[in-house]
C-alpha cells in the first residue's frame, strides 16, 4: 500500500452518520460546517437503493445540511454509470422512487437486469422475468448486496437475499456497484483529483464504509452512531464480529463517538488545516 499523504478529500456516509431517517445525528450539521471551513474536498457517499439523488438532497436540506447535488455519489449513480458504459437496456427492478436517477436510460426490450431494494416488485412473476433474462445471457447489476437494514418497525430484508436468489437460480454472479466495492470508492473520488492515500472515509458501517475504504488504500473512520449502535450489543457475545471490528481498526482505522471529534483530533494528525501549506 502506498504511503499516506496529506489529507485532501473526505468521503462522508449519509444514513447513520449525518442523519437517521428524518432526524439529523446530534451535532452533525455543526461538524459539517467546520469541515467546510478547512481546505479539504468533501463528498457524500451512500448505498441508497430507494431514494433518488433529488429526494435525498431534499431530505438533507430539510435537516439544514449544506450539501449540493454534485457532491453526492450514490450506489444508484454508480449503477447508472455502469449501464451507460455497457450500453445495455436494463430491466429496472428497483423502487419507483429511485427511477428518476435512470431518466433517459432506454429500458424497452431489456437485455440487462438492475436490482436494488424493491419490496413492491419482489414477487414471483417479476423475479421470474428477471430470471429468464439472465438465462438468455443478460448481465446482472446489483445496487448493493446488503443483507438487511433497520426500519422503524425493526430489521428488514435488504436486496442481498434477492440478488443471491437470482445468482443461485442462474449460476451467475452479479456485478455489485455499491459500497464496499473498490470501484465505488474510486468512482466517488474521480473528479476530486485525489488518490485514495490522500482521502479518508467516515461512516457508521465497519464493513461497508471503513473496511471497503481501507481496501482501496483510504483511511477509514467509524462513528459510533447508526449501524454501530445496532451491532454494539452483540460485540461482546459475537467473537467473529468483535475480531472483525478489531482487525478493521488495526488497519489504520479509528473509532469516534460522533463526527465532531474527528475535526479537532485531525488538525495535527492529518494536516486538515495545514494541508494547503504542505503542497
Ligand atoms: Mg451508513
Amino acid at each position: 500500500m502506498a504511503a499516506r499523504r496529506a489529507l485532501k478529500a473526505v468521503l462522508v456516509d449519509l444514513s447513520g452518520t449525518l442523519h437517521i431517517e428524518d432526524a439529523a445525528v446530534p451535532g452533525a450539521q455543526e461538524a459539517l460546517k467546520r469541515l467546510r471551513s478547512t481546505s479539504v474536498m468533501v463528498r457524500f457517499v451512500t448505498n441508497t437503493t430507494k431514494e433518488s439523488k433529488q429526494d435525498l438532497l431534499e431530505r438533507l436540506k430539510k435537516l439544514e445540511f449544506d450539501i449540493s447535488e454534485d457532491e453526492i455519489f450514490t450506489s444508484l449513480t454508480a449503477a447508472r454509470s455502469l449501464v451507460e458504459q455497457k450500453q445495455v437496456r436494463p430491466m429496472l427492478l428497483i423502487d419507483d422512487r429511485a427511477l428518476p436517477d435512470f431518466k433517459g436510460i432506454q429500458t424497452s426490450d431489456p437485455n440487462a437486469v438492475v436490482i436494488g431494494l424493491a419490496p413492491e416488485h419482489f414477487h414471483y412473476q417479476i423475479l421470474n422475468q428477471a430470471f429468464r433474462l439472465l438465462l438468455d445471457g443478460a448481465p446482472l447489476i446489483a445496487i448493493h448486496k446488503g443483507r438487511y437494514y433497520k426500519r422503524k418497525d425493526g430489521l428488514a430484508l435488504g436486496p442481498g437475499p434477492f440478488v443471491t436468489a437470482l445468482e443461485y437460480a442462474t449460476d451467475t454472479k452479479a456485478t455489485v456497484v455499491g459500497k464496499p466495492e473498490r470501484t465505488f470508492f474510486l468512482e466517488a473520488l474521480r473528479g476530486t483529483g485525489c488518490e485514495p492515500e490522500e482521502a479518508v472515509m467516515i461512516g457508521d458501517d465497519c464493513r461497508d464504509d471503513v473496511g471497503g475504504a481501507q481496501n482501496v488504500g483510504m483511511l477509514g473512520i467509524l462513528v459510533k452512531t447508526g449501524m454501530y449502535l445496532l451491532y454494539k450489543p452483540f460485540l461482546k457475545q459475537d467473537g467473529r464480529l468483535h475480531n472483525y471490528l478489531k482487525n478493521v481498526l488495526c488497519r489504520n482505522g479509528r473509532v469516534l463517538s460522533t463526527l465532531i471529534p474527528f475535526l479537532s483530533q485531525s488538525k495535527n494528525k492529518m494536516g486538515l488545516e495545514s494541508q494547503g501549506k504542505r503542497q
